[in-house]
């Protein structure tokens, strides 16, 4: 298992092409840069609490491919106490970084294709499994940070795939060779995909046979020729070129540092191809995929929560209303919301099951209730921190400004609250709160893993509404409907 440092070492030995703003970055020396450090930090604990005794339980497994142990995020989940051990990694490391460690999407995108590509051989008599496992032992015997890469550009969301007057809409096949590949298209929202070895594509929705060259999954090195990544903008970056406070989480950053990662002409070998053209088996992937993602979001969201949940209350002890009644209150609703969604997380793993091929999955419904329960809760929780936080979490002035010889000891006075807590300590605070509550951190929560309709039509397809009305008739007692 890779430590740490030799995580970030081997991200350095890439020759990736990532562009930020406008320029295209040195690809030894960009986990150094401002807008990137902070994720390559918290990316790096997945690493870092691998090796730790009190974390070692959670963080790492045995193989079940070569019998050693291995690093928990290259791990195939194989019983129910795995799934569970998923969701308590998740929120463990997530109240150490307080945001995304991104490591969690090639987790599931190694899971989701181990179960798929051994039921398409079943059904097609391919060999896709085969190769599915080498590309996995190479992960787990290299600890390899995979980046899931699912989400197309879509274009007209009306039109499907085949039917989009730009064909680039979706990452499709463009040629095919003794050799293997070729593919083009871009992928949307790539969480920590600057900082990863390797992608793992995957197409984004059910396909039909027109189609057929849309259902592609195959992995390829991030750096592989033809590849570039346009890293996005967040809320309020630019303050991570200036002093540390003023970033709220200057350590670890927001949300995963998602990119557009284009891929022009990039040629795949067929070792690395995992589906092409099993169009019926296009729409079991997305929703594999879509669900053990979205059994994650009770185990990050909930560490996460704890921690908006600690810096309110801290807050609140710090502007001396901490004993206030309302505040009390506010605080235990913020308890009561964030284990709602940690239960749902639990839940989705203690029902799973096992699948053809050996490894567990998770109950659908139930993720993707927890999922959904993410896109409203953490609004509510997030509303509640500002709520305690005050006005002071949207008009502070800067760190330089409380640095500054003359008007510095005025922002000390004026920002002062109880005594025995330094106005420093106050602002951290309050800036922590604007970081975790502001505008890439909630939209993160209602589209990652999914937007909250994604999960909608799957909870209503899977409820059996049937079920439930013959429960109801039989209890009224109703008479047969057929006169
Ligand atoms: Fe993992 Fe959560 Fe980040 Fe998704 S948002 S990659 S589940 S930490
Ligand atoms: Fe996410």
């Amino acid at each position: 298992m890779k430590t740490a440092q030799q995580y970030i070492d081997s991200l350095r030995q890439r020759k990736v092409k990532v562009y930020l703003k406008g320029q295209l970055l040195d690809s030894q020396t960009l986990v150094d840069h401002p807008f990137i450090r902070g994720h390559v930090a918290s990316a790096a604990l997945t690493f870092e609490l691998a090796h730790e005794p009190e974390s070692e339980d959670l963080m790492t497994a045995v193989s079940h491919l070569s019998g050693n142990r291995i690093n928990r995020f290259t791990h195939i989940h194989q019983s129910v106490e795995d799934l569970l051990k998923k969701v308590k990694m998740l929120r463990m490391i997530s109240q150490k970084t307080g945001t995304c460690y991104q490591r969690c999407v090639g987790f599931d995108a190694l899971n989701s294709l181990y179960t798929v590509t051994y039921e398409m051989d079943q059904a097609l008599k391919t060999d896709y499994h085969q190769r599915f496992k080498r590309f996995l032992a190479h992960v787990q015997e290299n600890d390899l940070m995979v980046a899931g890469a699912m989400t197309d550009t879509k274009g007209d969301r009306s039109l499907k795939p085949s039917q989009q007057p730009d064909s680039d809409m979706y990452v499709h096949v463009v040629e095919r060779n003794d050799k293997g590949v070729v593919i083009r298209g871009a992928k949307a929202h790539m969480t920590g995909m600057v900082n990863s070895h390797e992608m793992l594509i995957m197409p984004t929705a059910a396909l039909t046979p027109e189609d057929k060259d849309y259902a592609i999954s195959c992995a390829l090195p991030v750096d592989a020729p033809g590849v570039f990544h346009v890293f996005g903008r967040q809320t309020n970056d630019d303050r991570k070129m200036e002093g540390e406070i003023d970033q709220g989480n200057a350590q670890y950053g927001i949300v995963g540092g998602e990119c557009l990662t284009v891929l022009d002409n990039v040629f795949v070998p067929w070792e690395r191809v995992f589906m092409d053209g099993e169009t019926d088996f296009a729409g079991l992937l997305v929703e594999r995929f879509a669900c053990y993602h979205r059994q994650n979001y009770g185990g990050c969201k909930g560490g996460v929560s704890d921690i908006v949940i600690g810096a309110a209350a801290t807050m609140a002890d710090y502007g001396g209303y901490g004993k206030a009644a309302h505040v009390k209150e506010k605080i235990n609703e913020m308890i009561h919301l964030t284990e709602t969604l940690y239960a749902c997380s639990i839940a989705c793993s203690a029902e799973g099951h096992q699948t053809a091929s050996g490894a567990y999955f998770v109950d659908p419904l139930l993720a993707n209730v927890g999922k959904h329960n993410v896109t409203r809760l953490i609004y509510d929780i997030d509303r509640l921190a500002q709520d305690i936080g005050g006005g002071l979490t949207a008009t502070l002035p800067s760190e330089g400004d409380l640095r500054h010889p003359e008007i510095g000891p005025y922002i000390e006075k004026y920002f002062k609250g109880v005594a025995g807590v330094s106005t420093e300590n106050r602002l951290r605070m309050a800036r922590l709160i604007e970081n975790m509550t502001g505008g890439t951190a909630l939209v993160e929560s209602m589209h990652g893993a999914g937007s909250p309709q994604a999960q909608k039509v799957m909870y209503s397809k899977l409820a059996n509404l049937e079920h439930k009305k013959r429960c109801a008739k039989k209890i009224a007692g109703c008479k047969s409907e057929t006169e």
